[in-house]
């Protein structure tokens, strides 16, 4: 049997803040290779220890709307006063070179990206309670008690969109739940409906 094509796999994981999702994203990036990450374009600025390019596109307002006139987003939202959007060509130009496509996003520009790719794969990840959620972003201590507050109040309605998605990891652990992830995506790479195949010696339709 030879696989002649395999088309790349768009894996979207969405998670209220607080519940490890850039842990999980960047540690399963480590696991499965040639897993291409989407770097999104940001109007926030950059968090210490991040770097233009790798872990997002820092841009002004202007330069945002821009881009988003022009056409050159898949998706994009508002998230605490910021905008963020996944550029489209990067993304293309990934899946029509067979690499499987990992994304970081919010519900709604989950919501965007599954009308856009009816086939994308989307993964919900939640903290084991709102206590626990509460807790990691009171340790993480880079945010002051009424930011916190704000990105509660968005976890409650971005946790009410867990049932548009098709997996849920609940992060307990980080190596489980980077297993669990990393479960979905090696499984999702074989998924029939990506794959065309040729046997040497029988006929099988495409
Ligand atoms: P942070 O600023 O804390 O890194 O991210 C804030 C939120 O924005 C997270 O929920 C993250 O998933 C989301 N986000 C990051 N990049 C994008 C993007 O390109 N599009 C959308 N819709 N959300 C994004």
């Amino acid at each position: 049997m030879e696989l002649i094509k395999r088309r790349g796999a768009l894996v979207v994981v969405s998670a209220p803040s607080g519940a490890g999702k850039t842990t999980l994203c960047h540690e399963v990036r480590r696991l499965v290779p040639d897993l291409f990450y989407s770097v999104s374009y940001t109007t926030r600025l950059p968090r210490p220890g991040e770097v233009n390019g790798t872990d997002f596109h820092f841009v002004s307002e202007a330069e945002f709307l821009d881009m988003r006139g022009r056409d050159e987003l898949a998706e994009w939202a508002e998230v605490h006063g910021n905008y963020y959007g996944t550029p489209v060509k990067a993304l293309e130009g990934a899946l029509s070179h067979g690499l499987d496509v990992l994304l970081d996003i919010d519900t709604h520009g989950a919501r965007q990206l599954r009308q856009r790719y009816p086939e994308a794969v989307s993964i919900f990840v939640m903290a084991p309670s709102m206590k626990e959620l509460a807790a990691r972003l009171r340790e993480r201590n880079s945010d002051a008690p009424v930011e916190i507050a704000r990105r509660l109040t968005r976890a409650r309605e971005e946790i009410s969109a867990w049932r548009q998605y098709d997996y849920l990891i609940i992060n307990r652990d980080v190596k489980e739940a980077v297993d669990q992830l990393a479960t979905v995506i090696q499984a999702e790479r074989w998924r029939t409906s990506r794959l065309t195949l040729k046997f040497p010696d029988v006929e099988v339709p495409e």
